[in-house]
């Protein structure tokens, strides 16, 4: 009787979770003065310490999607490994990864060169409507669970993972958002904006409306406090036609001319750089990259560039949201000490042959860790 009755409590409970959207408290407008930083910003196109443009550091965040593997590793290394911005410190780059095909060695790798680590669901269901329709209980599957078992597998440290991009950038709204609070995640680089290009909007909470546009709806309508939203501040293509993808620019230079696609970069960075210096974002999947050298070497030299400038900064994107709870003017900025990187090491590597139960196909799964049993998958994130 006991027992039965401490279940029907748990499953009380859990229906109160799962209904969340209906229990969250909506979001009210946002005010300056019952929201402030560290721990609360109200969306806004100006920065958080109201600096003017001169004095603020321009970040640059460059961020890459999806499953790492041995083919994609070799781009990076080429392009960002021990690289360095002007003040001497290393450059960031953030990786959204997804687990399906992922080579947890190489993400120990990318880490251990200082490199951003953050969550792109286990599965990447091809299938839009999914995304945009699940639950509390399928992104705590698939993003909640997943923060573990990329930790486990890559052996890297389970409070270093922050952040979080939806496939497709496709979130349910407050469900989404609600597992990133719960399972203390930071921030969520899911949301595009179309409307606040120039000036550029800066990261924000969830602890008030945001004034931001939705152009992938459902966006998140209720109160969720300290959730960070990084927003993707849209590019312009050549047709002045907004894309928050590099890779999904339509009107681009011919994809052969290394010096047209330098401008084209250049020529949105400066939209910022030249504006009120909102976080640069450069969105892209590798493939884009390997199938186009000429692009990937206009993304070098843009890299060499910047690096150059002693007010630019490459950093992880959660370097941008750390910034903004506790910002400095750029002089300040530049003479800071750079991140510490403590190096995990990959010290158990194996490399494990499993057939998944849900498809039958066989994955290669190269952890930093005892094989699992059976292919990890949603519901059994660890493969137990
Ligand atoms: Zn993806």
């Amino acid at each position: 009787m006991r027992s039965s009755l401490l279940c029907l409590t748990l499953l009380a409970v859990a229906a109160v979770v799962a209904n969340g959207e209906d229990t969250l408290p909506s979001a009210q407008p946002c005010r300056a003065a019952s929201c402030s930083i560290p721990e609360c910003q109200c969306s806004s196109t100006s920065n958080s310490l109201g600096l003017a443009p001169k004095d603020t550091p321009q970040f640059v965040t460059l961020t890459f999607d999806d499953a790492v593997t041995i083919n994609n590793i070799e781009t990076y290394k080429k392009l960002i490994y021990d690289r360095k911005n002007a003040n001497g410190c290393p450059i960031g780059t953030t990786f959204f990864v997804s687990h399906e095909y992922t080579n947890y060695q190489l993400v120990n790798d990318l880490y251990n060169h200082g490199f951003e680590i953050a969550l792109h669901s286990i599965t990447h269901r091809s299938n839009q409507t999914y995304w945009a329709r699940a639950s509390y209980e399928d992104i705590a599957k698939e993003i909640g669970e997943q923060k573990e078992q990329l930790s486990y597998f890559s052996n890297i440290p389970i409070s270093e993972i922050k952040g979080v991009r939806a496939p497709f950038l496709q979130t349910s709204g407050n469900p989404f958002y609600q597992v990133i609070k719960d399972y203390d995640l930071l921030y969520d680089s899911s949301r595009p904006t179309v409307t606040y290009r120039n000036p550029g909007l800066w990261p924000y909470t969830l602890d008030y409306a945001s004034t931001q546009d939705c152009p992938i709806g459902p966006c998140p309508t209720a109160s969720i406090p300290g959730v960070w939203v990084t927003p993707l501040i849209s590019w312009a293509d050549l047709e002045g036609f907004p894309c928050s993808f590099v890779d999904a620019c339509v009107f681009t230079p011919n994809h052969d001319d290394e010096d047209a696609w330098y401008e084209f970069i250049l020529e949105n960075f400066e939209r910022q750089y030249d504006g009120t210096r909102a976080p640069f974002g450069f969105y892209i999947h590798e493939w884009y990259l390997s199938i186009h050298p000429a692009v990937l070497r206009a993304l070098n030299r843009f890299i060499d560039t910047i690096t150059k400038l002693d007010d630019v900064f490459m950093v992880n994107e959660k370097e941008v949201i750390e910034w903004t709870k506790n910002p400095v003017n750029v002089e300040e900025y530049r003479t800071k000490n750079c991140k510490t990187i403590s190096p995990s090491p990959c010290s158990s590597p194996h490399v494990c042959t499993l057939t998944a139960e849900h498809n039958g196909v066989e994955y290669w799964m190269s952890v930093c860790t005892a094989c699992p049993l059976v292919y990890p998958w949603l519901g059994n994130s660890l493969g137990k």
